[in-house]
């Protein structure tokens, strides 16, 4: 089996009846630019940049951080790299900036850390508008955003930022292109405003740990409720197709990097309800692709429609695994 898994690293994904299913990576670690996997895959659909902040004792320099990204960018020239602003804070923290807070959670994470102190987030993004220079295949996804106003106040950073960039490249003569902007859709409150997205992002990005943690009340790290800290909730799984057909309707690309994208049956469950774009670690990539291989579009669907209609978390893994399982 490891063998035939392994046979799947250079190929692009499809379901059994063909139906073409993108696969991207979740990076952050600098490994992740030379590991062979990444011939098979469509690209990095999310690279966590708070992982060079935490390897670092204390907060990396624009220069520091713009070869870092560069090294990214540049081993997928020809595909999407989505670079994530830094999402500190909650079970993130910086060794070099304490926050002490009694609900980190609910605290001063992601973008609400930025946007209050906006110059680590210029740092931040000039250097990855540096790094992009001379090529054209970056995308910056916002974390944490819980309402428009955060989005508009990062987006006229962003723009800031990239006025700034452009003159230093026009400078040298290297052509700078936009970037193209997402947000994560990770805070509950978002999903109710996802029509007000149109116009103002060029791609959402589910980030499933997070929904699941904030959908269920549920520390995603605490052990003594890890029993309910469940993406096979079905609550959690219709706030999935929410976003899956609103996205389609308001024809915004729609992509999940959560664990669920690169767990069996979640990923399963996500191309049955509609998704296309799935992220992963590394580790998961084959085992998906091999997964998706071998099972049809309707049988997803139908295994998605049951899912969504269940009442029972337990009822929807049941038949999940064992479907997975009757099909070796
Ligand atoms: C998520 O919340 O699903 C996600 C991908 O981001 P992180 O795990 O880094 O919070
Ligand atoms: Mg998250």
């Amino acid at each position: 089996l490891a063998k035939i898994v392994e046979g799947e690293l250079d190929k692009a994904s499809y379901t059994k009846d063909n139906q073409r299913i993108y696969i991207h990576l979740n990076a952050g670690l600098s490994a992740d630019t030379c590991i062979a996997v990444n011939k098979g895959v469509d690209g990095v659909g999310l690279y966590r940049t708070e992982v060079p902040f935490l390897l670092q004792r204390s907060f990396p320099s624009e220069e520091e951080q713009t070869s870092q990204y560069r090294a990214i960018l540049a081993t997928y020239p020809d595909q999407s790299v989505v670079m994530r602003t830094l999402d500190i804070g909650g079970d993130k923290p910086l060794p070099y900036l304490s926050i002490e807070e009694d609900n980190p959670f609910l605290g001063w994470r992601g973008i609400r850390f930025t946007l209050d102190h906006p110059e680590i987030f210029l740092i931040q993004v000039r250097a990855m508008l540096k790094a992009s220079m001379g090529l054209d295949n970056m995308d910056i996804l916002l974390p944490m955003i819980s309402g428009i106003a955060e989005l508009d106040e990062a987006k006229g950073l962003i723009e800031r930022a990239y006025c700034e960039v452009a003159a230093y490249a026009e400078e040298q003569g290297v052509e700078l292109q936009r970037p193209r902007l997402g947000i994560m859709i990770e805070v509950p409150s978002i999903l109710y405003q996802l029509p007000a997205l149109k116009g103002r992002v060029d791609f959402i990005s589910v980030g499933s740990n997070d929904l699941t943690q904030y959908l269920l009340a549920v520390d995603r790290n605490n052990a003594r409720v890890a029993n309910i800290y469940d993406s096979l909730h079905p609550a959690v799984l219709n706030a999935l197709k929410h976003i899956i057909d609103t996205g389609n309707r308001l024809e915004i690309p729609v992509s999940v990097c959560g664990e669920l994208a690169g767990d069996p049956v979640g990923a399963l469950l996500l191309v049955g309800m509609g998704y296309r774009s799935l992220s992963m670690n590394t580790r998961n990539v084959a085992k998906i692709k091999y997964i998706l291989r071998h099972i049809t579009l309707a049988e997803m669907q139908q295994l998605a429609q049951f899912a969504l209609t269940a009442a029972l978390a337990d009822d929807v893994r049941s038949k999940t695994t064992d479907f997975v399982e009757e099909r070796g």
